[in-house]
């Protein structure tokens, strides 16, 4: 006949059997630990010497040592970010917040577990979680329960060598029950050195690789104070802990994924929006620093329409400002132009005290050693593209500062970030394209209009004029005749340049009007500096000679209509432009390669 503690122990292993599907199933386990409590509490009286005959014999060698306190290691610990470095991510700010929450509530359940057991088993001293530390080959305290908090040392470590607890190391040993220790042993995790006669401890095994990773353990300064059935329950509550670890852990992880995705996910959208290449930089830089730490953040791009070479357009961190703005050409040795010519990522680390220096660039950067790991990744606008356009590049001091789902990350962020990057090449070059004339280089009709309509609102609010100059070559259709098309295009090109010569460069507007007709807008003069820029083009344009391989080299002339545009003009812009155009047609009727001022029946208005 089962006994009901029996039953009580089956039932709280079904309901954590259950548990262990995980998902809704995972509510069984406050459950699981209550029928194991009424387990407890039915189990019969305990047990004499004879029930701890069948108990492995524990030896107790040497106990190891160590100084450094850690209440609560974390059971693993890639998503942790302490790196200390000169960029900081926000994102690895809420990485490890995440991760600090999740720690913080699995402890909180564990805690409860243990203080279930303490209650429930008679003459418990300490309930004892120890767990994986970094190295792994070391366990140290995750979590304990007993009446004087104070008197467990939190620094201990334990190894394969630890002596009794050290047993649980091992793959052979799946649990500790001891109930007659020698001389009333005292436990190495102990401050005050409590007389311990009677321990019972479990390992702990980790859900994902099936390793063990820490162990379970009660202890007792009673003689024989456990029993198989304690032993037993306690695996069970063992693999609950294990479980709540495994899962706290997963569901951080996804937490934290789904931040991640969700984050890239903004810049996807901000991608889309995003039309101009300057703004793709100002993302890309963005993206990196709120998801990647380093000490030195370098980002090349190559010179559009030629593949030779192109320059360092962001640089932060140490020694930031040697490479500010630096340019490289693709037969630079460095590892950074490496990864963009070859259009793949590029990952190195350095142990401490490497002697040979990787250049960055080229031999010519100034060295430094303490950056020892570099990862570079490049964005390339044709994923099947030899040579990529841009590339991050990431130094650290910190070895190994990124996890492979980082890497991933940014891998797919510099997918993305290709694809933009060309969409907004396309962009602006179909924006060029449509704004200018392609023979003259010059801004179109349209773009005219758009640029005076901007400039007529200037100059209206600071009461200053545009001078408006309409100009046409004279007897151009002759050139044409005598010497080709192609002659008369070298023209129209010649005209184009001088002018854009004599007039002020980013402030003055020339266009190419029409065929052989251009527009020049100067932007605050008055009739006098309009007429006298009018006069120098003219006279320019009129030494201009065009070599025909002929005798005497082609020169040409133009007819210039002026109109003074000042503010209070009453009328639209292509008002404004005929009155010039009127004025051009007077200079051809007066004999042509000559300036005329648009003159009306009113007075002119009064210049400011
Ligand atoms: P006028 O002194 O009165 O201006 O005489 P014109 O012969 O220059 O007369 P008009 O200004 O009407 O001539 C326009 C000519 O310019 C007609 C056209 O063949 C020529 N033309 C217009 N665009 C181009 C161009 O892009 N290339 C060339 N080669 N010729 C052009
Ligand atoms: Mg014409
Ligand atoms: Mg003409």
């Amino acid at each position: 006949m089962l006994s009901v503690a029996e039953i009580l122990f089956a039932v709280s292993g079904l309901l954590l059997g259950l548990a262990f599907l995980g998902g809704m199933f995972l509510f069984l386990i406050p459950f699981a630990v209550v029928a194991f409590v009424l387990a407890c509490l039915n189990r019969p009286r305990l047990a004499g010497p004879a029930s701890t005959a069948t108990l492995p014999v524990i030896s107790i060698p040497g106990r190891s040592t160590t100084t450094t306190p850690v209440v609560a290691p974390d059971l693993r610990s890639e998503f942790r970010n302490g790196t200390g470095m000169a960029n900081e991510p926000e994102a690895a700010l809420k990485v490890s917040q995440v991760w600090a929450r999740a720690n913080a509530d699995i402890n909180r359940s564990m805690t409860d577990m243990l203080r279930a057991l303490k209650i429930v088993v008679p003459h418990v001293n300490s309930v004892l979680v120890f767990t994986q530390m970094e190295s792994q080959k070391e366990w140290g305290i995750r979590n304990f329960v007993n009446d004087k908090e104070i008197s467990v040392n939190p620094c201990i470590r334990i190894t394969e060598t630890s002596g009794l607890l050290g047993q649980l190391f091992r793959s052979g040993v799946n649990r500790l029950l001891e109930g007659d220790l020698p001389g009333a042993k005292s436990m190495m995790y102990y401050l005050d050195n409590p007389a311990i006669k009677s321990m019972v401890g479990v390992p702990l095994i980790d859900h994902g690789s099936g390793l063990r990773v820490g162990a379970l353990v009660m202890d007792s300064v009673y003689p024989n104070a456990f029993n198989d059935s304690i032993a037993h329950a306690l695996s069970y509550v063992a693999s609950a802990i294990a479980m709540l670890d495994y899962k706290g852990f997963y569901s951080a992880q996804k937490h934290i994924a789904l931040q991640q995705y969700s984050g890239l996910y903004n810049y996807l959208r901000r991608f889309f929006q995003t039309m101009t290449v300057k703004d793709i930089f100002k993302q890309i830089i963005n993206y990196v620093k709120t998801n990647m730490a380093y000490d030195r953040l370098t980002i090349l791009a190559m010179d559009q329409g030629e593949e030779l070479g192109g320059r360092i357009v962001y640089c932060d961190g140490v020694d930031s400002e040697q490479f500010a703005n630096k340019r490289f050409t693709l037969s630079d040795k460095g590892v950074f132009v490496l990864s963009l010519m070859r259009n793949r990522p590029i990952e190195r680390s350095f142990m401490p005290g490497f002697k040979d220096y990787l250049p960055r660039l080229n031999d010519s950067e100034r060295k430094n050693l303490n950056l020892r790991q570099i990862l570079v990744m490049p964005i390339a606008s044709d994923p099947e593209a030899e040579i990529a356009q841009i590339a991050i590049c990431l130094e650290s001091s910190s070895s190994m500062p990124y996890n492979d789902h980082e890497k991933e990350l940014l891998k797919a962020f510099a997918g993305v970030a290709g694809f933009a990057y060309d969409k907004a090449l396309k962009f602006e070059k179909g924006r060029e394209e449509s704004m200018r004339d392609g023979h003259t280089g010059l801004i179109n009709k349209k773009t005219l209009f758009e640029k005076l309509r901007v400039e007529k609102s200037r100059a209206e609010r600071s009461r200053c004029n545009i001078g408006l100059l309409m100009m046409d070559i004279d007897h151009f259709k002759s050139v044409n005749d005598t010497y080709g098309h192609p002659v008369g295009d070298v023209v129209i090109k010649g005209i184009a340049d001088t002018i854009s010569n004599e007039i002020r460069k980013d402030i003055d507007i020339v266009a190419r009007f029409g065929g052989e007709e251009f527009v020049v807008a100067l932007i605050d003069t008055d009739s006098e500096g309009m007429i006298e820029t009018a006069e120098r083009i003219r006279k320019s344009v009129q030494k201009l000679t065009f070599d025909i391989h002929q005798a005497d080299p082609l020169r040409v002339t133009v007819s210039i209509g002026a109109f003074l545009l000042a503010p209070g003009f009453n009328g639209e812009l292509q008002k404004a432009v005929n009155n010039a155009d009127q004025a051009l047609y007077r200079a051809k009727e007066g004999g042509r390669n000559q300036v005329v001022q648009f003159q009306t029946a009113e007075p002119e208005p009064a210049t400011v």
